[in-house]
């Protein structure tokens, strides 16, 4: 099994007192399968994906990555869990304004000490980036630099793609088109994918659906 969350629970302390966000989640999935997480505003749902990414701890549970309880790793063990394992998409592209798209593609496969220039150009090509890399980040359309971000996450090789609404800031013909962009090159490389999505639209296009409701999975 790639990811196993056992009886995963996590609150917060804001001013208003502590609030219990995830009480007891079990979820597992295995390398090449995909799966929607959906979940009304504030269910819960990046807390869970942040957990998974090693951006933030549970209060109790167990998260198995690969084979490891990442509930043990210090700072530097989950900075390298997200350099290598790990491959995040944002709502937000969050790519380097300085760089240029190619630069952009090799950045974190080159942290990660992964980079290849046949893979990055084979990753440009399918996500129709080839003609665009020397062009900067502003001057892309919001699809465009999805489609980047998708690229410099596949680029490092994880071996599960973290994705949190990724295709939230997109129109509907551009999120539909990036989603199968993610699902095709998901299933190629054998990664696996768990993606936040509110809409049951795109998690109907899923192998797993979780949904997010009072803390727990249903
Ligand atoms: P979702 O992604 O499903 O919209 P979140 O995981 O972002 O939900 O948030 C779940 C709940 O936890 C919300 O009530 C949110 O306000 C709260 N929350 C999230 N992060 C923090 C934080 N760092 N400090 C305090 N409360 C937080
Ligand atoms: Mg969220």
């Amino acid at each position: 099994m790639l990811l196993a969350l056992k009886d995963v629970s996590k609150s917060y302390t804001t001013s208003e007192g502590p609030i219990q966000v995830l009480r007891g989640v079990s979820l597992s999935l295995d390398a090449g399968e995909n799966a929607a997480l959906t979940g009304e505003s504030g269910s819960g749902k990046s807390t869970l994906l942040h957990i998974v990414g090693g951006l933030d701890t549970a209060d109790s549970g167990t998260v198995h990555l690969d084979g490891r309880d990442i509930a043990g790793m210090d700072d530097q063990q989950l900075a390298e869990l997200r350099r290598g394992t790990v491959g995040l998409v944002f709502q937000q592209f969050n790519l380097i304004p300085s760089l240029d798209v190619a630069a952009n593609l090799a950045f974190q496969a080159r942290l990660a000490g992964r980079h290849d220039e046949r893979w990055a150009a084979m990753l440009a090509e399918r996500l129709g980036l080839s003609q665009l890399l020397k062009r900067y980040p502003e001057q892309l359309s919001g699809g465009q630099q999805q489609r980047v971000a998708i690229g410099r996450t596949l680029a490092a090789r994880p071996k599960i793609i973290l994705a949190d609404e990724p295709t939230g800031n997109l129109d509907e013909a551009t999120g539909d088109a990036v989603l199968d962009l993610m699902l095709g090159l998901q299933a190629e490389t054998g990664a696996a994918l768990l993606m936040v999505t509110h809409s049951a639209r795109l998690a109907a296009r899923f192998g797993r659906r979780f949904h997010l409701t009072g803390g727990k999975l249903a």
